[in-house]
């Protein structure tokens, strides 16, 4: 086998055993591999209904066959779970170089399972794999963690994520590191990893990943590196600005929202764009492993350094969303939600979601103690304050620590927590792209845009430009080939900012020279279409009730934006979800038919 090594790890935490267990390429034919192997594997082995954060839940780590290999930004890798904050599937992603370095020693995966009875680490070294005593590190933050096994171990190799203080004691969206700044973020993966009592896994390998046709495949990368090179987002915008270059394109669109998704024009998103942070803070870029975008950003303050990030999603999170209008307030923020493990997104949400309910009185001085600073907008004290007390559950953080929709419960508002399934939402307001909107509703992990991100073609015009406000049947269409896309360009262990610069053919190219197989297009999207379907299932197993659970925040559907090029506009959702339901071929109350489940070969997981 080519790309993937067909063998994968299954570390039991609870007994100590180590196992070795092969797949063949006729799964990896069905499955590709990653995101793909991972929904597989949990369906075929876990009840859906399982307590995320109990030890039957199992927690997939998994590079893609192209990970690893010089295919522009093969570095990737999934963290696949039930999420504690969902209670559905979630396929956390993340760069840097660990991933590429999990296949240098000769993994497709890490399936781990059980629980720890004290602090663990695992180390591995090619085919030796250890479980040791991470007693040392509990409690340590991720640079320190990080520190602390480089010394440890003593080898320049060495790659290793972790969880930080957050993941320990089980902040509902507290990420895994990975390279000190890397996270795969979303969703609570990093309470999963500490529920098992595991602080890191630190990986060195000394193999090649065995390619099909070596030289071909130079060419082909050779090919699609220039393609991105010479594309305005991947080899201009991107690593002249990252992904921070948006700040102003979505903001003078209309859909940049600000205190809550209250509006989307932010009066101050000049000082926090890619063009202002670049101007002021900006060292170098960082590229990930193979990337030759390199959207990366390594900045300097005073305050805390030299430090790596933040990305546009973080920029806005703990800035436009929460009123707050300083750079370097940002950037310091961004820095401890990496160092104790959280996700930026879900911290900006949870914050701006106790920042509405304390503006419309739901929220009082009383309910957050006496010392704590005001959740005013713009208040910048409340990031400072907030983030360690969120990553260790201290006083009020306890109750943060939960997440947006569970705070908004507790206090009598739901209607303010902007999120899907449980998921705060990333930087975009639907209400200026219908289709994103009806991505966010759909996506299986919640409230994510990087699975479908239709911002593509309804702003940015990749691969062409849609009107963000037509929600006819072609529309909603496009949406369905990004979704299948996204589970491609995931389960081959690639970053999603290639498909500014790549499409489907050019995935289609590097895929079939380095796995040695002739697939068209349509079967690669086809996989694509079987791993989201799968992880429909999962879903709906685990109790999705597509009425209630396929939806958006009531203020995008009754709502019209106040003001900017959108003024007027809501989510027309309830039109365009009974033709996704139909054009995906599901039934018409949102279930995965068994028609379809035949069709793409999984009629077993139904
Ligand atoms: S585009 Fe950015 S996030 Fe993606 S691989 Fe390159 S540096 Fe990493």
């Amino acid at each position: 086998m080519y790309g993937n090594w067909g063998k994968f790890l299954r570390v039991n935490l609870s007994t100590g055993e180590v196992k070795v267990e092969e797949y063949d390429e006729e799964l990896a034919k069905k499955w590709l591999g990653s995101r793909g192997l991972a929904i597989y594997l949990l369906l075929k082995e876990m009840d859906p209904k399982v307590d995320p954060l109990n030890p039957e839940n199992k927690l997939i780590i998994t590079p893609g066959p192209l990970s690893g290999t010089s295919a522009p930004t093969g570095g990737r890798y999934n963290v696949v779970t039930k999420s504690p904050q969902t209670g559905f599937i979630t396929m956390s992603n993340s760069g840097g170089y660990f991933g590429a370095e999990l296949k240098f020693a000769g993994w497709d995966a890490i399936v781990i399972e059980g629980k720890a009875e004290k602090p663990v680490y695992i180390y591995i070294k090619d085919e030796n794999v250890e479980i040791r005593d991470a007693s040392h590190l509990w409690g340590k933050v991720v640079s320190e963690t990080e520190e602390a096994l480089r010394k440890e171990i003593g080898s320049k190799r060495l790659r290793i994520t972790s969880i930080g203080p957050a993941g320990e004691n089980l902040v509902k969206f507290a990420a895994i590191v990975n390279d000190g700044h890397r996270a795969a973020g979303r969703a609570g993966v990093g309470a999963v990893m500490g529920s098992k009592n595991l602080k890191a896994i630190a990986v060195e390998g000394s193999k090649r990943v065995p390619i099909a046709d070596k030289q071909k495949f130079m060419l082909v990368v050779k090919e699609k590196v220039n393609k991105l090179r010479n594309d305005p987002v991947a080899g201009g915008g991107l690593p002249k600005y990252g992904t921070a270059v948006l700040v102003n394109i979505i903001n003078s669109n209309g859909l940049y929202p600000v205190r809550n998704f209250q509006t989307g024009v932010f009066e101050y998103a000049e000082e926090q764009s890619g063009e202002g942070m670049t101007a002021k803070y900006l060292i170098r870029n960082q590229p990930c492993y193979a990337c030759p975008i390199g959207c990366g950003r390594v900045n300097k303050l005073p305050s805390v350094g030299v430090t790596e990030g933040p990305e546009y999603e973080s920029i806005w999170a703990l800035g436009a969303n929460l009123g707050i209008n300083d750079l370097a307030s940002i950037i310091e923020a961004n820095h401890f939600c990496d160092e104790y493990g959280l996700d930026t997104i879900s911290t900006g949400g949870t914050l701006a979601t106790a920042m509405e309910l304390w503006d419309k009185g739901l929220l009082k001085p009383e309910d957050v103690g006496e010392d704590a600073p005001p959740f005013r907008w713009g208040n910048t004290e409340v990031l400072h304050y907030y983030i360690e007390k969120i990553a260790y559950r201290k006083g009020f953080g306890d109750t943060l620590a939960e997440g947006g929709y569970r705070l908004a419960e507790k206090f009598g508002g739901v209607d303010y927590f902007m999120g899907v399934k449980k998921l705060e939402l990333p930087a975009y307001d639907p209400r200026g792209a219908e289709g994103h909107g009806l991505g966010y509703a759909t996506n299986n992990r919640g409230g994510c845009h990087i699975k479908n991100y239709m911002i593509s073609p309804e702003i940015l015009g990749y691969p062409y430009k849609m009107d963000p406000h037509d929600i006819s049947d072609d529309k909603v269409n496009m949406l369905i080939v990004f979704q299948n896309l996204s589970a491609v360009i995931d389960a081959a262990g690639l970053c999603l900012f290639t498909t500014f610069g790549l499409g489907a053919d050019d995935f289609r190219d590097l895929l079939n020279a380095a796995l040695g197989w002739d697939f068209s297009t349509e079967e690669y999207l086809k996989i694509g279409e079987r791993i989201w379907n799968a992880e429909r299932i999962f879903n709906l197993k685990a109790g999705l009730d597509p009425e209630r659970d396929d939806s958006l925040p009531k203020r995008f559907l009754e709502e019209p934006m106040p003001e900017g090029p959108n003024k007027g506009h809501v989510v027309r959702l309830k039109e365009m979800l009974p033709r996704y339901y139909a054009l995906r071929g599901w039934t018409p109350d949102g279930k995965v038919s068994p028609e379809k489940a035949k069709e793409l070969g999984i009629e077993e997981f139904l």
